[in-house]
């Protein structure tokens, strides 16, 4: 199988598989347990705590360790509103679901939840956050680079925005964390072990001080009694030398990703049309669109391909991506758009074949068709 779906996870590195394997073979104390067992497990965790504060050049702050990005930001934003007067939230429409749907509960509640449209590159208006951001607000959402499209949003630029009114602000870097710089400003910030070859089930919220949102998850007082349950020492130990391995291959991984993004260009060829902005994208997502494609049929035409038609929560729903939609295309563009996602370990040889592949087999289905 060829794997060009990065967006959705990414491939365990070695190095952090190794990280990992002695706390799950034979360090298996509970690490809040005072047991010099429990104490040497309690230590790698704050070694991972620091490799992650590190690689993401975060100094004041804390980072918390969470379950998932999902539970991070759902944290982030229900702890928050929960320690505000305000009654008033802004966020972008072409966020994902964990931000989405955790503002439309609040709405249910009885919240003011404003989403910021985007242009057809998928950059959030900025205007229409200009009009949005006021004295009533609480807090803004903004993700640092979408997920389905690729586009780097101006998190800093709507930072200083909520800060004029006193609001704080939250940022989504899952898709962002370890490939570049945090964006300044943010007072909250959601990543997740799976999308920077670290393991599944682990994520984290990075904390400004002052902006502690209020516990979600009561029980035993662990991470500084902002979010309890037992932590894992693998799991911990494999997100924090997975993000000490993004830092040190920064460089490296930024140069192969890209040289990636022009291999594919060239070789998908003429008819396909880049979804949202070619500049302000990350290099390891290519979200495109064809004529009269049926995205969902290519891809199970090519079964030994691995690539998605958008998110991959959105892919099993039978919707068109709420993002699409988002920068204006019609529910038939929608349908005719894939994601190609690579990283770190595509090979430029496999990346061609499947490019190669899935043009062929574009090309089949427009003839049949026609
Ligand atoms: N935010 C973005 C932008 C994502 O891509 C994802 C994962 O798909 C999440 C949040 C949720 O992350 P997790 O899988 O850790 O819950």
């Amino acid at each position: 199988m060829i794997y060009l779906d990065y967006q959705a996870t990414t491939p365990l590195a070695p190095e952090v598989a190794a990280a990992m394997r002695p706390w799950i073979e034979e360090k298996f104390a509970n690490p809040h347990s005072p047991s010099r067992w429990g104490s040497e497990a309690a230590a790698a965790i704050e070694v991972a705590r620091d490799q992650i504060l590190t690689a993401a050049a975060l100094d004041e702050g804390r980072f918390v360790f969470t379950g998932s990005a999902t539970e991070a930001l759902n944290w982030a934003i229900k702890g928050t509103v929960e320690r505000s007067e305000r009654r008033k939230l802004v966020t972008i429409a072409t966020e994902h679901a964990a931000v989405l749907d955790s503002l439309e509960w609040l709405e249910g509640k009885g919240y003011q939840v404003v989403r910021l449209p985007v242009g057809v590159d998928g950059l959030v208006d900025l205007e229409a956050a200009g009009e949005a951001i006021d004295r009533r607000t609480a807090l803004v959402a903004a993700m640092l680079v979408n997920n389905e499209i690729g586009v780097i949003q101006p998190v800093a630029q709507l930072a200083a925005m909520a800060h004029q009114f006193g609001a704080a602000m939250l940022c989504d870097a899952v898709q962002g964390f370890g490939r570049m710089d945090l964006p300044e400003g943010a007072d909250l910030i959601a990543i997740s072990g799976h999308k920077i070859h670290g393991p599944k089930g682990i994520g984290g919220l990075w904390i400004r001080k002052g902006f502690e949102p209020n516990v979600l998850l009561h029980g035993g007082g662990q991470e500084q009694g902002l979010r309890s349950g037992t932590l894992s020492p693998a799991l911990c130990a494999g997100l924090g030398e997975a993000a000490r391995l993004a830092a040190e291959r920064r460089e490296a991984d930024t140069a192969h990703l890209e040289k990636l993004f022009q291999v594919a260009l060239a070789t998908l060829g003429e008819g396909w049309i880049i979804n949202g902005s070619s500049e302000m994208r990350y290099r390891g997502n290519l979200n495109l669109r064809r004529d009269s494609l049926d995205g969902a049929r290519l891809i199970s035409d090519l079964r030994n391909f691995a690539f998605s038609l958008g998110s991959a929560c959105a892919s099993g729903s039978g919707r068109p991506s709420h993002v699409l939609r988002a920068i204006g295309l019609s529910d038939r563009e929608a349908r005719s758009s894939i994601r190609l996602g690579f990283g770190r370990y595509t090979g430029e040889e496999e990346l061609v074949l499947a490019c190669r592949r899935i043009t062929l087999a574009a090309r089949d289905q427009h003839y049949l068709t026609a």
